[in-house]
């Protein structure tokens, strides 16, 4: 075997040659990928079809020891470094071109302690594999809403999902996680070991360090609960905003109700002449005895005339892939989002004309109502900032074909820009695209100094910069 060429960080090349590569794979419980061995094209594939990135080498671990040898090798040699967890960063920060990927997504072990209600989680698990797990025991904690995605990259950046609202943002219910840091260390971080590093994992994103394993605080939850959609047609959106607007501050923190707005999939429920057609769905979830779920939604089927409505008790992890269909690898993404705390009229004006104007049908445009335990908890309390948050928008651009973006883009930026206005400033870092480097610091918010100055402590050559990078201080 011939030697490889790698980038470095410091914007040169290394040559790795074969006993050097030998080397690093005798280190390996785990696998060395290169450019031309089978599995390559595979390994190198990531939920969103518009990163096509070429990593010199991918070093697939097996465990906490793999990833010590990795971070080692890639430090000594000044190797370009990405990390990949569940591979759904929009933004593609699980690859880079011409450097080392350190791949987790064979890391998916989850142990649960039922009676102490936590959970152990490794770092390239889905969230389908935790809830699974979690399941088993009637357990869960919030994490989002398509089951393929990394428990890794979420909790970094913050994460939420259905019943965020009664138990806060994933990284409010991360006990403590096992870290490899920049000097190729494994050290624990909780609120007594290393207390700094464990606040800036709670929404500074990938920045710190490989997490191998994480700690997680579980809740009773299922197994069945109340969830489901009720669509209306597009042409009623208004007044079902502006009931909803109404409804949702009665809501108790165990309901949730989310804005999705498209065009009709052919669900069963929908009768074939809606199909393609535009409409407003309203999707319920509710994390308590599903009978009284049905008695506090009931109001959602009656803001307007719905075209179609499924709803009812269903397992928890049912719902938790039911979104899965519409959200399948290997499509084109491009988002853009923004925080509202509130639901202006400006922004329900925008949403219609956007949505009178889908570029694809895949595309949708999503209020994800968070709110209740979420903004109870202090802007700096944990590094992620949001917490003046009641709905995360995005804006989910998607089509098949490159022939697609531009028009696709320009769609999705326009109701950014149209809904600026209502808007708080802030924004999800996990929702930011591969071109929105210059909102680092709208993600980041207040919390950014502090973050600065962690990162300098646990990697002050800012080896973990393939990511929204926070500069060391
Ligand atoms: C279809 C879809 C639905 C989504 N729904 C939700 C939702 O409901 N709620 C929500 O909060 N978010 C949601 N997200 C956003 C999601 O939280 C981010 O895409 C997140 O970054 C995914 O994590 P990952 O591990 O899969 O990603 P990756 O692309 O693997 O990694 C993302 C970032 O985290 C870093 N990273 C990954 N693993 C580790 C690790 N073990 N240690 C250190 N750094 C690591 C990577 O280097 C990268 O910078 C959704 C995304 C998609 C594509």
């Amino acid at each position: 075997m011939s030697a490889i060429e790698v980038l470095t960080l410091d914007h040169g090349k290394v040559s790795l040659d074969a006993a050097a590569l030998d080397t690093l794979r005798g280190g390996l419980r785990g696998e060395v990928i290169l450019r031309g061995d089978a599995g390559y094209d595979a390994a190198r594939t990531i939920w969103n079809a518009m990163i096509d990135r070429h990593p010199a080498l991918i070093v697939r671990c097996r465990g906490a020891a793999d990833v010590m040898r990795a971070v080692d090798f890639a430090r000594e040699r000044k190797l370009v470094l990405a990390v990949r967890g569940g591979g759904h960063n929009i933004a593609g920060s699980a690859l880079c071109d011409g450097g080392m990927v350190i791949d987790l997504s064979h890391m998916r072990s989850v142990r649960v302690d039922a009676k102490a209600r936590r959970a152990w989680v490794g770092g390239g698990a889905t969230l389908g594999d935790f809830d699974h797990e979690a399941q088993a025991f009637g357990l869960a904690t919030p994490l989002g809403i398509n089951s393929t995605t990394g428990v890794a990259g979420l909790t970094l950046g913050a994460g939420f999902g259905w019943f965020s609202r009664k138990h806060g943002m994933t990284c409010d219910n991360l006990l403590s996680a096992d870290v490899v840091t920049s000097d190729g260390k494994l050290v624990h971080a909780s609120a007594t070991e290393h207390a700094d590093l464990f606040w800036a994992l709670r929404g500074g994103s990938g920045n710190f360090g490989v997490v191998t394993t994480f700690e997680f605080q579980l809740h009773p939850l299922g197994p069945n609960v109340f969830a489901g959609l009720v669509a209306y047609p597009f042409d009623q959106a208004k007044k079902v905003l502006g009931g909803y607007r109404e409804w949702l501050p009665s809501l108790p923190d165990d309901a949730t109700v989310w804005v999705v707005a498209r065009k009709a999939p052919p669900l069963p429920f929908l009768p074939p002449e809606w199909h393609g057609k535009e409409i407003l769905v309203l999707a319920l979830f509710y994390a308590g005895d599903p009978k009284a779920g049905e008695k506090v939604l009931a109001k959602a089927q009656t803001l307007g005339t719905p075209v179609g409505s499924h709803v009812g008790a269903m397992p928890y992890t049912a719902w938790q892939q039911a979104f899965d269909p519409l959200l399948t690898p290997g499509a084109r993404n491009y988002w853009k989002s923004h925080n509202f705390a509130q639901l202006a009229d400006g922004a329900i004006d925008a949403l219609i004309h956007s949505v009178k104007h889908l570029p694809s049908p895949h595309c949708e445009i999503f209020f994800g109502c968070i709110g209740g335990q979420t903004m109870r908890v202090k802007p700096d309390a944990t590094a992620y900032p949001h917490r003046d948050t009641l709905f995360a928008v995005n804006v989910h651009g998607r089509w098949e074909t490159a022939a697609e973006d531009a028009a696709g883009i320009a769609w999705a930026r326009e109701f950014y820009e149209k809904t600026k206005p209502f808007a708080t400033g802030g924004v999800y870092v996990n929702f930011l695209t591969e071109d929105e480097g210059a909102r680092l610091h709208s993600a980041y918010g207040s919390n950014y100094e502090r973050l600065a100055t962690i990162k300098k402590t646990y990697d002050p050559s800012n080896m973990f910069r393939n990511n929204f990078n926070i500069t060391p201080a």
